[in-house]
């Protein structure tokens, strides 16, 4: 980790205090969570660095930057981090209660914390690459309307397509360890059982789904909800105070309701997906095989 954490500082990806907060969340899930959900969590922090540097002049000149170079701060981290590692806790804690761990829990909440991480990867991804997609982008809140690049609830179809294979790297990393080293999973292998290679292959299109539903439920509530400034040069709708070196006007959203809020909300929404998902489908696989049992005991 503190190898992993002089690399991210050296190039840029967090601030001294974004260090700080990435050493938390980073050592609570390592401990909690497993290597797992580790390797889950370190594959966004190093592709939304990697992402946010990713033509960044170029972005610069568009209005679409991060400022301060790019460098992510503590508020930053904690955004982005906050939930997965509290579900990163949970799942410790329900490995550890045998009646939980019993009725799966574990389980469940893995298919949140993937949920999570997915979700906000999903949108930071498409955020920093979808800004180059070749057509303009769409108004999430109206389709037929075309907007500027960066503009708040903007959506494109490149936007899309990285929220996707996001989704789909968490959830083929996720299936890699719960298949070749379940045991690196707090709680999978006391309820290892037939069942679990069906379910664990699930966790794919559930962190594709997640990715995919979060990300877009992101630039929903970012449209209703955000507070956003009208750039009375360029006639971009931004969350920034300043664009085109000149003070925005202020059109509309609560006030106090910030991109973070918004984060924050969307994770917490696609972890809730993940673990719908990931319930559901266990007792739609418990279902199945009673149903199988009983069938096939009656004969
Ligand atoms: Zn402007």
């Amino acid at each position: 980790m503190s190898l992993i954490g002089a690399l991210a500082y050296k190039a840029h990806f967090v601030d001294i205090s974004g260090l700080v907060a990435a050493f938390v969340v980073g050592f609570t899930i390592w401990y909690t969570g497993g290597p797992a959900s580790f390797v889950i969590i370190l594959f966004f922090f190093m592709s939304a660095g990697l992402a946010t540097k990713y033509k960044y002049k170029a972005k610069v000149k568009k209005n679409v930057a991060q400022e301060g170079m790019g460098k992510r701060s503590w508020v930053n981290v904690f955004g982005s981090g906050i939930i997965p590692m509290m579900f990163s806790m949970a799942m410790y804690i329900a490995a550890m209660v045998p009646e939980l761990a019993g009725a799966g829990w574990p389980f469940f909440l893995f298919g949140g914390y993937v949920g999570a991480v997915a979700t906000t990867s999903a949108d930071t991804l498409a955020s920093e690459v979808g800004v180059f997609s070749k057509s303009k982008p769409r108004l999430i809140t109206n389709l037929r309307r075309k907007v500027p690049s960066g503009t708040i609830g903007a959506v494109s179809l490149l936007g899309e397509g990285v929220a996707i294979a996001a989704g789909l790297i968490i959830g083929v990393v996720a299936v890699v360890f719960a298949i070749f080293a379940p045991e690196l999973i707090p709680g999978l292998v006391i309820s290892e059982s037939v069942i679990m290679w069906d379910y664990v292959l699930f966790l794919i299109p559930l962190s594709i789904l997640t990715a995919f539903i979060g990300c877009n439920m992101d630039s929903l509530l970012g449209a209703v909800l955000q507070n956003r400034f009208v750039c009375e040069i360029c006639g971009a709708v931004t969350d920034k105070e300043f664009h085109c070196d000149y003070e925005t006007k202020y059109v509309g959203g609560f006030k106090k309701f910030t991109n973070m809020h918004v984060n924050l909300g969307s994770s917490g929404l696609g972890a809730t997906l993940g673990i719908v998902l990931g319930a559901g489908l266990f007792v739609w696989i418990l279902g199945g095989l009673f149903f199988w049992i009983a069938a096939s005991s009656s004969n």
